[in-house]
């Protein structure tokens, strides 16, 4: 039988590690690997996987790996063509787009386009653009699997159902590291306290999204392109233990949940296998050690992200892209120590209360445009 051949884009990145471990673990053959400008690990990881095509965004990164590994069998590329090679490649049978922001939208669009299985990590992609990337999938043949713990859930438990039989999907949310807070207390809390995730180790950008959670506004969008499920019909409930999932409740008031030790390895394991359930690649979960599990509500007034994403998808898809624009810059400017943590929503607050956008249909341009003019609101505010 053929080997399956993976490419990893953002391989350096925190799920980019991870789905190399987890490749090699099952035995499937790496054929390509992107990264940003971290290229003293890609240089190992070229080293160990002796992937055959390599593709670096950043100019000065890229001629360094360039002149060290330019001589060998490996086709290496440069910026946004390079990131097109590698995401339509005809020889890879799974693409993981782990890209971190926006920036990974186009990555996205070209695997699909070239009609990929598509292991998807980057939730900005759908968050931003979830008609264009939901169609682009649909007219060029691509599929999505979502590498997102709570959305890796809800596909198996939708094994037991059919998705006309959905009467909500619950998302379950850790609280982040200051579950239980009031706001005045948030006010206080430090960029240390910010970045130290109870029971995940991911990215920056997202474990403070996860602390505000904006990063649970944002997974609403996500699930309602993926299983196709309005917005209202996706619920949120507070688990801090972060072992049930998510859950997804019929019609007939019957709930199945997935559940598993926290690891995100688990998550690449289904995806990369396409849901085949092949071998282990993470910790037995143990329900006693585990116990007990807690459920609660959102405390929105404390934490405003969710409805700060509904708010956004209220006004149009369009202002989806302002909204995750400003976010990026603002948790920037958190993690700079230049604004409180709890300017975070607020400054966004005043942002999507005050950005009108002439444009509304959803374009990749209108998309990256919308994306400059929530990035533009908070430089020009700072600049004040
Ligand atoms: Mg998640």
């Amino acid at each position: 039988m053929k080997t399956k051949k993976l490419v990893v884009l953002g391989s350096t990145g925190s799920i980019g590690t991870q789905a190399l471990q987890v490749a090699e673990s099952l035995g499937i053959d790496i054929l390509g690997i992107s990264c940003n400008k971290n290229i003293k690990l890609l240089k190992e990881q070229i080293k160990k996987i002796k992937p055959k095509y390599v593709a670096v965004a950043d100019e000065k990164a890229y001629s360094e790996v360039k002149s060290e590994f330019g001589a060998a069998d490996i086709k290496i590329f440069y910026g946004e063509e390079g990131l097109k090679v590698l995401a339509s490649l005809h020889e890879a049978d799974m693409v993981i787009n782990s890209i971190s922001g926006i920036a990974g939208l186009t990555a996205t669009l070209y695997a699909l386009r070239a009609g990929k299985m598509l292991g998807l990590a980057n939730k900005e992609s759908l968050v931003v653009a979830g008609s264009l990337v939901t169609k682009t999938a649909k007219d060029f043949g691509g599929k999505i699997l979502p590498i997102d713990s709570e959305h890796c859930a809800i596909l198996q438990a939708l094994r037991s159902g059919k998705r006309s039989e959905i009467k909500n999907l619950i998302l379950t949310a850790s609280g982040g590291p200051f579950f239980g807070m009031n706001r005045e207390q948030l006010k206080r809390v430090t960029i240390t306290d910010a970045l130290n995730h109870p029971n995940w180790h991911m990215g920056k950008k997202i474990t403070i999204d996860s602390a505000t959670l904006l990063n649970k506004g944002f997974e609403i969008i996500e699930a309602s392109w993926l299983f196709s499920i309005p917005i209202e019909k996706i619920k949120i409930v507070v688990h801090p233990q972060s072992v049930v999932h998510s859950l997804v409740e019929f019609k007939d008031n019957n709930v199945i949940a997935q559940l598993s030790v926290p690891d995100m390895k688990g998550v690449l394991g289904y995806v990369i296998t396409e849901q085949m359930r092949k071998k282990a690649v993470m910790p037995e979960l143990n329900l006693i050690n585990s116990s007990p599990l807690e459920f609660f509500d959102v405390d929105s007034n404390t934490f405003r992200g969710i409805e700060l994403v509904q708010f956004a998808h209220s006004r149009g898809e369009l202002y989806l892209s302002v909204c995750n624009g400003a976010s990026e810059e603002l948790v920037k400017l958190f993690l700079n120590g230049q604004i409180k943590f709890t300017d975070i929503d607020e400054i966004l607050l005043e942002c999507l209360n005050a950005v009108t956008l002439e444009r509304a249909e959803v374009t990749e341009d209108n998309i990256f445009w919308a994306d400059r003019v929530g990035r533009d609101f908070i430089k020009e505010k700072m600049a004040r």
